[in-house]
């Protein structure tokens, strides 16, 4: 399909020029076609009047947990360790395919509905995620989240449960949809398994060219525990077993020592702020400038919902600006808000290997558009200020996810929300809550 957005505030997040007004953008295919001061020549199926409307990348969630959409506001008020064993764990283990499925949809429809057109998910089950994301629409990198609780000298691949979830998920759907899938290697972190999986799953990764994403120092509590293990950080007791050599993604990062952020911006490891989710369990604010300053590549993800609780990356961009500003302002100034807007975008497509995140032509288009006229957004001295500090979800009027578009003034064009909602409320939560 082709389409023609005109008259359009466009927020390229293209270094040459960051905002376009009164911009014409074409769409062709999955594609961005052009991006023009004059109407490009050619007739569309679809022409829409972006008058009073910015155009920009959709979001790029880089560190997500879908399916924990359904606990939301579960076991709230509870620092990482205590939420995790006494109230995620149970429920997690009573989780079914029908179950996993079901707070995928109700995931997406979230994500959708507030501007995500791509994100890196970490979770069980993830052929049933997969299928989930095919049918929505949008782009994912996806990973299972490798734990190993055995006997180190007793590890074998064959035993394994997540080695063997991940070669078939690799098998399955690395690639699929035409990239829209993309498969990466995974360990949940470092305090959930040992060096055999890890080792296993960095020569998986190399084998068949995979991104590694992984929890890295979430908690002071984790990076000093495994310090006094193994004598090494997280970081680096993972690198030690070839982990890092494919990049991908490291979440967190709130407590990097010395020397971790150089070694993760060397293998190409992009560090994934999750700044509501830190500050709702008591984890601490990630040293964005330091990880920037050491070579990182910094990105934003919400996170689980079930620690968040949504999956709002207006939200989560308002907070990173805000705890930035306050913790480490007085040495480094503000963080810029086109900085903000290029850790949500360009930035979290460059963490996930997509050529998405920007505004120009050959470029994926995933695009949201937003209308400025809401009360909310309006006056408007400077579109990236607003778009960081005033906008909300309620402003998305349009997403575009690879050349498609999947909704649209409050409707979703690919999914069923009244079945969604049908379906987590009779089956979902009565089987993990009742
Ligand atoms: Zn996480």
């Amino acid at each position: 399909m082709s389409i023609l957005f005109e008259h359009v505030t466009a927020v390229t997040m293209d270094a040459a020029e960051m905002v376009r007004k009164n911009a014409f953008v074409a769409v062709e295919g999955a594609k961005i076609a052009s991006v023009g001061a004059e109407r490009p020549a050619g007739t569309f199926e679809r022409v829409v009047d972006g008058r009073g409307k910015v155009l920009m990348p959709g979001f790029v969630n880089a560190h997500t947990h879908v399916p924990m959409t359904l606990m939301r506001g579960y076991g709230g008020g509870c620092d990482l360790q205590t939420w995790l064993h006494q109230y995620i764990f149970p429920a997690e283990a009573k989780l079914d395919d029908r179950c996993v499925a079901a707070g995928a949809a109700l995931g997406l429809a979230e994500m959708i509905a507030s501007g995500t057109t791509c994100i890196a998910d970490m979770y069980m089950r993830t052929g049933v995620i997969a299928q989930a994301v095919l049918d929505a629409g949008i782009s994912a990198n996806l990973s299972c989240g490798g734990v190993y609780f055995g006997a180190p000298e007793a590890f074998t691949p064959e035993q394994c449960g997540d080695c063997q979830n991940q070669i078939a998920l690799t098998e399955t759907w690395h690639g699929a949809g035409d990239g829209q899938i993309l498969v990466d290697a995974s360990i949940h972190a470092e305090y959930t398994s040992t060096a055999p999986l890890w080792r296993w799953m960095a020569d998986y990764a190399q084998q068949h060219g995979l991104r590694m994403h992984v929890h890295v120092s979430e908690t002071n509590a984790e990076h000093m525990q495994c310090l006094e293990k193994y004598g090494k950080t997280p970081a680096a007791v993972l690198d030690e077993c070839g982990v890092w050599q494919n990049g991908g993604i490291a979440a967190h990062c709130v407590y990097l020592s010395g020397g971790d952020a150089e070694l993760l911006a060397k293998r190409g490891v992009a560090a994934v702020h999750n700044p509501v989710s830190n500050l709702k369990l008591m984890s601490g604010v990630a040293p964005l400038f330091f990880l920037r300053e050491c070579g990182m590549n910094v990105a934003l993800g919400t996170d689980g919902v079930a620690s968040n609780n949504s999956h709002n990356m207006f939200e989560e961009m308002k907070t990173a600006a805000l705890t930035q500003n306050w913790n480490f302002g007085e040495d480094h100034g503000q963080l810029s808000a086109a900085d903000v807007l290029r850790m949500a975008t360009v930035n979290g497509a460059k963490a996930l290997n997509r050529d998405t995140g920007v505004i120009a032509p050959g470029k994926m288009a995933d695009l949201i558009l937003l209308d400025f006229t809401h009360p909310n957004l309006f006056p408007c001295h400077d579109v990236l200020e607003n778009l960081v500090y005033s906008a909300s979800p309620s402003d998305v009027v349009m997403n575009m996810a690879r050349g498609k578009i999947i909704y649209e003034n409050g409707q979703f064009l690919t999914l069923d929300l009244e079945k969604i909602r049908a379906e987590v409320q009779n089956y979902a939560l009565p089987h993990l809550f009742a």
